[in-house]
């Protein structure tokens, strides 16, 4: 294409680069938002319904999850690549209500189709959902439960992030007491630490068999069969450095003419290995933890020596087993000192099926908990590991940051209501996007009723006049939906998370709106 100016024209674009412009820009833009807002739709709530993804290699996934089914999906329009980034900020902020974030953004672009065909400019749009945004954040404010949130509190809010999606054969409940208490064992005065609740998966058991490790586990076995397999106030080493002969790391080479030579070659490699061993053996140490490998031979010195030694452990379970158990991570074992050490209460090795896990339990320095996740098959497992991880942020953030509101539809219908009556003072057009706003936010309880199989139109009048009055949500029971208070129902959401969702969706539908030209090399 060309530049016309007053002198030559200037090319600035190849010849083969795609361009679309104003409303059509638009309207492609807010058609692949919403086509990918629409796919997670049917999943939201208890009696949301699963996706099962299928992927070019013919891998599967069966989720009830926002973000994983938008991850799974092969997604190449960028404005729809959008949607999928609103669902990824959900879950990396606040860790749950992704579908809730993913449909409202969608409702967002809907309406702003429908405010830039009554010719109202995008910058309108863009100021009223922007205002809008921010009365439903102080409304949602406004809705935080009073209180301290106890645990039976906050079981009721890990339960609700787990709702409808596939547990397997335990019940939310069950699981949501796991999760409070290992978020209550990690709390300090600070706080609790994401980080430090740590999930492990293991096929080959019912998901009842579920528990809370008090210290962490690592998908690591012991380098040699002869090594002790349970250890009791074990003294922990980490290190990050190989234990093997330097030769093999630096490339030395070794003139050798004669066998004596050969023989004084061999004899230091081996004392220069027996070294490492003895290194770690005064220390001390009965568990010794390596980033890197162990040599054979070392490895057989140290099983002598009456070490467990585990060797190529994940990074992120070494910083893990030093911050556990207090120890540093050292580079050269010859240095080890006292203070370098860590202890823990007990190490111990067991078998599952096929694999065998080490478990540090007890650390000295901090208090580190692992639930171990159990299923029957992996993609039971990965959709429970899926739900207890959303169980985990949940009652972390709930915990950490604004507490918790009422769930179930009535946050939005009071948000809504609360964008509409306030909307009255916004001047100009952009009070029109705030009332589209408001009907937007309308959507999530109307979808939540049709996922109950209950007349979306109906409910979303008797939900509206029930919370003039009081508190109302669209609770799910069993196969029935009714109108009834969240609360007493146990139906709770972090405030952060319906926050979140206002932010995100806002910022997703808002960029869309405001594109006006897309630009595509071919
Ligand atoms: P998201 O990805 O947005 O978290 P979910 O499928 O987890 O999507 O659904 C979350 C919504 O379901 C929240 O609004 C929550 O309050 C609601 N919810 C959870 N349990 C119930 C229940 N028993 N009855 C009605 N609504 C519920
Ligand atoms: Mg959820």
């Amino acid at each position: 294409m060309s530049y016309q100016g007053t002198s030559n024209p200037i090319f600035i674009l190849g010849d083969d680069a795609q361009r679309t412009r104003g409303r059509d820009a638009q309207t492609s833009n807010i058609a692949a938002g919403k086509a990918v807002a629409e796919a997670v739709r049917t999943t939201l709530g208890p009696r949301g319904m699963d996706k099962m993804l299928v992927d070019s290699t013919g891998e599967v996934v069966i989720t009830n999850d926002g973000v994983t089914i938008l991850e799974e999906m092969d997604i190449e329009h960028p404005a729809a690549q959008m949607l999928v980034e609103v669902a990824q900020t959900q879950e990396s902020e606040v860790g749950d209500g992704t579908t809730t974030a993913s449909v409202l953004a969608g409702q967002l672009l809907a309406k702003a189709e429908d405010l830039l065909g009554r010719d109202v400019h995008p910058t309108a749009v863009v100021e009223g959902y922007a205002a809008a945004r921010d009365i439903g954040t102080e409304a949602v404010r406004d809705l935080v439960l009073e209180g301290e949130l106890d645990d039976d509190l906050l079981r009721t809010v890990a339960a609700t992030s787990m709702t409808g999606k596939g547990t397997g054969d335990v019940n939310a409940e069950a699981l949501a007491d796991l999760v409070v208490r290992a978020v209550r064992h990690v709390e300090t005065d600070a706080g609790a630490n994401r980080d430090d609740v740590r999930v492990h998966t293991q096929v080959g058991a019912a998901s009842s068999a579920t528990e809370l490790v008090e210290g962490i586990i690592t998908d690591t076995e012991p380098v040699r069969d002869d090594m002790p397999r349970d250890l009791t106030d074990a003294t922990v080493a980490v290190i990050d450095t190989k234990l093997e002969t330097r030769e093999t790391s630096a490339d030395v080479e070794y003139n050798v003419t004669s066998v004596d030579q050969l023989n004084a070659a061999l004899d230091a490699e081996e004392s220069e290995l027996r070294r490492y061993a003895a290194a770690v053996r005064d220390a001390g140490v009965d568990v010794l933890v390596s980033q890197k490998g162990i040599d054979d031979r070392v490895a057989a010195f140290l099983a002598d020596a009456g070490v467990l030694a585990l060797k190529s452990v994940k990074k992120s379970d070494v910083v893990a087993v030093a911050n556990a158990t207090g120890a540093t991570v050292v580079g050269d074992v010859a240095d080890i000192e006292a203070a370098d050490l860590g202890t823990a209460e007990r190490v111990h090795v067991e078998r599952f099926g096929e694999d065998e896990l080490t478990f540090i339990e007890g650390g000295a320095d901090a208090a580190a908990v692992t639930l171990l996740v159990r299923g029957s098959t992996t993609h039971v497992l990965s959709e429970l590991e899926r739900a207890i991880g959303d169980a985990v942020d949940v009652v972390v953030v709930a915990l950490d940051e604004e507490g918790v509101v009422p769930g179930a539809g009535c946050a939005e219908i009071v948000v809504a209501d609360r964008i509409r009556s306030e909307a009255a003072s916004i001047e100009g057009r952009a009070q029109l996007a705030a009332d589209a706003f408001a009907d937007a936010l309308d959507a999530l309880p109307r979808t939540l009723a049709e996922n109950t199989g209950m007349d979306p139109i109906d409910a979303l009048v008797d939900l509206r006049a029930a919370n003039e009055s009081g508190r109302a949500g669209l609770i799910t029971s069993g196969e029935r939906g009714e109108i009834a208070d969240p609360v007493a129902h146990g139906v709770l959401d972090p405030a952060a998370v319906k926050r979140e969702a206002l932010a995100s969706a806002t910022d997703a539908a808002t960029m869309i709106v405001r594109i006006d030209d897309i630009i595509a090399a071919e």
